[in-house]
C-alpha cells in the first residue's frame, strides 16, 4: 500500500552515483499511518464490544436478577394502597401483577387467613401456595417484630429443565383503614431464555457491522491524513537535492496544511539564499578579479615600458590593494560574525571620541564635508574595535551614496540612558520597501553591479551582527531623491567608569 512507504529512508534519485551519496542510517521501521490508525480503531472497537458482551450476555442475569427483585417490590407497595377499598379494583391491582411481572399473588390477614389469591397459571403449585395459615400467621409477626419485609430466593428446574431462581417477598401492611395484611409475591427472576438468545444475535450483528465500519472508516480517515503528507514527503526529498522549484500541496488537515505553508516558505528562503550565494559568488570574483587585473596591468606596464614607474601609477596599485584586502577582510569579517565565532572585548572607552578618530582617515577626500554633532563626550561599554567599524561601514555608506552635496552628518544625541549616533547624507535614498532588505547579506538596492559606486554589499551585515551582538539597537529613514540616515543606540556607561576608560586602538 502507499501509505507505508512513509517513514521509510529518503529515495536517493537515479542520477547519484551510490557512493557518493551520504549513506541512509538503518532505521527501524515505524507503523504507516494506515496501520497506526487501524490498530487505534481495532483496539477502541474491541474495547467497546467487550463491555457490550459483558454487560449484556455475563452480567445479564445478575442484572435481570436486580431489576425484576425491584419490580416486585414495587407492584408490593402499589398493590398495599388498595387494601383498604373497593375490592374490585384490589382484584384487578393483582391480576395486573400476574400479568406484568408473571408473579404469584396473595394476601393474608395477620392471622393466616387468605382474602386474595391470583396464580399465574402453570402446572407447577407457587412455593407460597405451600404454606400452611400458621406458617402465614408466624411470617406477619416475623416481619412485624424485624420491622423490614422479607425476602428469599430459591432454585428450581422450569418446564424445559433449565435452572432457574424464584424470589419469594412478603410484606407485613397496616392500611390507613387499620387493617393487617401479609402481601405475598413469587416470581421467577431468571432472564427468560429467549431474552439472551436474542441478545446473543443482536450482539453478533452489531459486532460485524462494527469490525467492518471500523476497517472502512480507518481506511478512509488514514487515507486523508497520509495522502498530504506523501505528497509533501515527495517534495521534500526534491527539496533535499537542492531543487527549490517546487510547491508543497496546501491540502489536508490544519496541521497538514500550515506545515506545507512553512516547508513553502522555507523552500522560497532556500531559493533566495541559493540565488544570493551565486550572485555573490559571481559579484566577489569579478571584485577579486578587476584589481588583480588592474596590478597585474599596471605592474607589467611599469616593468616593460620606461617612464611609466610614476607615483601615480604605483598609487593605482596601492589603491586597489586596499581595495582588495577590504573586500577579503569585508568576508572575513561577516562569516566569523554569522558563524558565531566572534567574541566581544568589551570595555568602558570613549565613544564619542572614538568616532572623531574614525573620521580622521577621511580627512583626505578633500572635496567632501564632515560634520560631527556632538554636545559632550561620553563612555560606552562595548567593543571599541567593532563599534568603530560600525561608525566606518556607515560613513563609507553615506560617502559612496552621497548627493551633489558631498556631505555626511554625524550626530550624537542622549536619550534614556542611551547615546544614539545617526549618519545622513543627502544622497538618492532608498525605496521604502528596500528598507527591510539592505541589512541581509550581499543586498545591494541597486542590483546592477557597479564596482566603482558601490562595494560588497556586506557592509550593513556586518553592522547588524556587530549590533546584535551588543544587544543594541539600529534603524534607518530615508526619503528617495533626499538622502538617508542610519542611527544605532547603546547603553551609555555611568560617569563612574571613567577610571576604567580605555583608549581604541585603530
Ligand atoms: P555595499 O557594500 O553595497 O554598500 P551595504 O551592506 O553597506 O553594502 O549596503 C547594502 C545596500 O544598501 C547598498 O548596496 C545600497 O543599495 C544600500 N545603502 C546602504 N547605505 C546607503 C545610503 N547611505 N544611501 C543609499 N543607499 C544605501
Amino acid at each position: 500500500m502507499k501509505q507505508e512507504n512513509m517513514g521509510e529512508g529518503l529515495a536517493l534519485p537515479e542520477n547519484v552515483p551510490p557512493q557518493k551519496a551520504a549513506k541512509p542510517k538503518r532505521r527501524k521501521k515505524t507503523a504507516g499511518i494506515l496501520r497506526q490508525i487501524l490498530l487505534g480503531f481495532a483496539a477502541f472497537t474491541l474495547l467497546i464490544l467487550g463491555l457490550l458482551w459483558a454487560f449484556q450476555i455475563l452480567l445479564l442475569n445478575p442484572f435481570y436478577e436486580y431489576v425484576k427483585t425491584q419490580e416486585i417490590k414495587k407492584a408490593a407497595d402499589t398493590l398495599s394502597t388498595y387494601l383498604d377499598g373497593d375490592p374490585q379494583a384490589r382484584i384487578e391491582a393483582a391480576l395486573q401483577i400476574v400479568s406484568d411481572l408473571r408473579a404469584n399473588v396473595y394476601i393474608s390477614t395477620e392471622t393466616g387467613e387468605i382474602v386474595l389469591r391470583n396464580l399465574v397459571n402453570e402446572y407447577r403449585p407457587p412455593q407460597i401456595a405451600l404454606l400452611t395459615q400458621t406458617e402465614r400467621f408466624q411470617l406477619f409477626n416475623q416481619i412485624h417484630v424485624n420491622g423490614r419485609p422479607y425476602l428469599t430466593s430459591y432454585e428450581m428446574r422450569d418446564s424445559y429443565q433449565n435452572l432457574v431462581t424464584v424470589a419469594i417477598y412478603a410484606k407485613a401492611v397496616q392500611t390507613p383503614g387499620g387493617l393487617n395484611r401479609l402481601i405475598l409475591l413469587e416470581s421467577e427472576i431468571t432472564p427468560p431464555s429467549t431474552i439472551k438468545d436474542t441478545l446473543r444475535v443482536q450482539l453478533t450483528w452489531v459486532t460485524a457491522v462494527m469490525v467492518t465500519l471500523c476497517i472502512a472508516l480507518a481506511f478512509f480517515i488514514s487515507r486523508g491524513i497520509s495522502r498530504p503528507i506523501v505528497s509533501i514527503n515527495n517534495s521534500a526529498k526534491r527539496l533535499a537535492f537542492s531543487r527549490y522549484d517546487l510547491h508543497f500541496a496546501e491540502k489536508g488537515s490544519r496541521e497538514v496544511r500550515e506545515l506545507a505553508q512553512t516547508l513553502n516558505y522555507a523552500a522560497r528562503q532556500l531559493a533566495n539564499a541559493d540565488s544570493l550565494r551565486k550572485e555573490l559568488l559571481a559579484n566577489v570574483s569579478h571584485d577579486l578579479r578587476t584589481p588583480l587585473t588592474m596590478i597585474k596591468g599596471y605592474s607589467e606596464v611599469m616593468r616593460d615600458l620606461p617612464g611609466e614607474n610614476t607615483p601615480d601609477n604605483v598609487q593605482v596599485i596601492i589603491d586597489e590593494t586596499a581595495r582588495l584586502t577590504d573586500l577579503v577582510n569585508g568576508l572575513l569579517d561577516l562569516s566569523k560574525l554569522e558563524a558565531g565565532a566572534a567574541t566581544l572585548h568589551i570595555s568602558t572607552f570613549p565613544l564619542t571620541q572614538s568616532i572623531r578618530e574614525t573620521l580622521k582617515r577621511y580627512e583626505k577626500l578633500a572635496d567632501f564635508t564632515f560634520t560631527f554633532d556632538a554636545r559632550e563626550d561620553l563612555l560606552v561599554s562595548a567593543d571599541p574595535l567593532k563599534i568603530s567599524q560600525v561608525v566606518y561601514n556607515l560613513v563609507s555608506n553615506a560617502i559612496n551614496y552621497a548627493g551633489a552635496d558631498k556631505t555626511v552628518a554625524l550626530a550624537q544625541t542622549v536619550q534614556a540612558g542611551k547615546v544614539r549616533i545617526s549618519v545622513t547624507d543627502h544622497g538618492e535614498g532608498i525605496p521604502q520597501d528596500k528598507l527591510q532588505d539592505i541589512w541581509e547579506r550581499y543586498y545591494k538596492v541597486d542590483r546592477e553591479h557597479k564596482r566603482a559606486q558601490v562595494g560588497t554589499g556586506l557592509g550593513l551585515s556586518i553592522v547588524r551582527n556587530i549590533l546584535d551582538l551588543h544587544g543594541g539597537t539600529y534603524g534607518v529613514s530615508s526619503q528617495p531623491g533626499k538622502g538617508s540616515t542610519f542611527w544605532f543606540e547603546l547603553p551609555l556607561s555611568p560617569p563612574q567608569d571613567n577610571a576604567q576608560t580605555e583608549n581604541p586602538k585603530e
